[in-house]
């Protein structure tokens, strides 16, 4: 076993999760929330159904899942959703869970965000350990990221960036690739993130969840397709740094800017996969790509004792897949998976 610190042993619970085909798990993402103020055309339908608020787990519920989870090695904590930060006394969850970065248990919470609240939000994030962020931009031209987003706004997206920048959070962008809406933009993106200093990672549109009359064959950019366009200006330089996630990257040579890439149609990320995805409602997903899930809610609620949780998280780690099955082409236009990347938050 390596000596990175994300597959050190747990300090209490037992033996870490380590998976049928080895892979450690020290990886966990909490959809907090299934609801958003955005609605962006690959995501979710304008007219989305949420789910009734009696069955999303209360903060103390989510605390309580992360910590097992933090119990049994997981080093890795993400918040995402939905919007994260539209959740109801979201930072009264992420004070309280800044207790296991402070113990050393976790060594980085951070979240997933589009970005509107960050303005109110990113000095109260910095002041409980938060110190990498993802923010969620598909285009810099106000004009079409409402267009892409539906009911949002640029300005307090940036200014929010701006925020979280002064308080000392290190900002990566996700930009998802969209064909013939911010295909003429991906030099602009690298370009300005070069001038700020954030870190830049271009995502493919994956299967997940009906968008309504969108049709995602139609907003299908491939990766391959955006690399040979940014290398008609820049040098793009292979790189071998791994963020703990799916991304590939590569270096400009012209400005030392690093850029990842996301390509969930080929397979290149599931053999290091350290990861497992959490509902709002206590559902984990052990792969992105696949349907299997275990219900966390049920053992969660039956016990105030963490032994009948911890065997059903053991049970679930043990139905691991080895990998997903997306496909997106003319004959496969329909969601691979039901649910929406709202649901377990990418
Ligand atoms: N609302 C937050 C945000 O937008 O960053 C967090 C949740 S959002 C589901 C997480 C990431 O998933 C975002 O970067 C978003 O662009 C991406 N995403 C959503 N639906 C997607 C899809 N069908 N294919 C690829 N990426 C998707
Ligand atoms: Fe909301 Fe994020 Fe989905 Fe956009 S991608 S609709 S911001 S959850």
């Amino acid at each position: 076993m390596s000596n990175s610190p994300l597959t050190a042993q747990p300090k209490a619970g037992g033996t870490p999760m380590i998976d049928p085909f080895g892979r450690h798990i020290s990886y966990l993402r909490v959809s907090v929330t299934d609801r958003c103020d955005f609605r962006c055309v690959y995501c979710m339908a304008e007219d989305m159904t949420f789910l009734p608020k009696a069955e999303i787990l209360s903060l103390e519920e989510l605390d309580r899942l992360c910590s097992a989870f933090v119990t049994l090695g997981v080093k890795k904590l993400r918040l995402t959703g939905g919007e994260p930060l539209v959740r109801k006394g979201i930072m009264q969850l992420i004070g309280n869970l800044s207790r296991h970065l402070e113990t050393g248990a976790l060594e980085e919470l951070t979240l997933t965000t589009n970005g509107s609240q960050l303005g109110k939000y990113a000095r109260d994030l910095a002041a409980h350990g938060v110190k990498r962020i993802n923010v969620s931009i598909d285009s810099l031209d106000p004009e079409k990221f409402t267009r892409i987003t539906r009911w949002g706004k640029l300005g307090p997206v940036l200014d929010g960036i701006e925020a979280a920048k002064a308080a000392g959070i290190r900002v990566k962008l996700n930009t998802v690739a969209l064909k013939g809406v911010n295909d003429d933009e991906f030099h602009r993106l690298v370009e300005w993130c070069g001038e700020e200093g954030h870190d830049l990672t271009f995502i493919e549109v994956m299967p997940m969840g009906d968008i309504g009359g969108e049709n995602r064959v139609d907003q299908f950019y491939p990766i391959s397709l955006l690399r040979a366009h940014l290398a008609q200006r820049w040098t793009l330089v292979e790189n071998d740094h791994r963020s703990g996630g799916p991304a590939r990257y590569v270096t400009l040579a012209e400005t030392g800017q690093r850029v990842g890439f996301i390509t969930p149609l080929t397979h290149n990320f599931c053999e290091s996969c350290n990861r497992v995805r959490l509902t709002c409602t206590g559902t984990l997903y052990m792969c992105l790509g696949q349907d299997d899930a275990a219900d966390l809610r049920a053992p969660l609620r039956q016990s105030e004792s963490d032994e009948l949780l911890v065997a059903a998280i053991r049970e679930a780690i043990a139905r691991k897949p080895k990998g997903h099955d997306f496909i997106i082409d003319r004959r496969h236009s329909g969601p691979a998976v039901e649910r929406h990347m709202s649901v377990t938050g990418g």
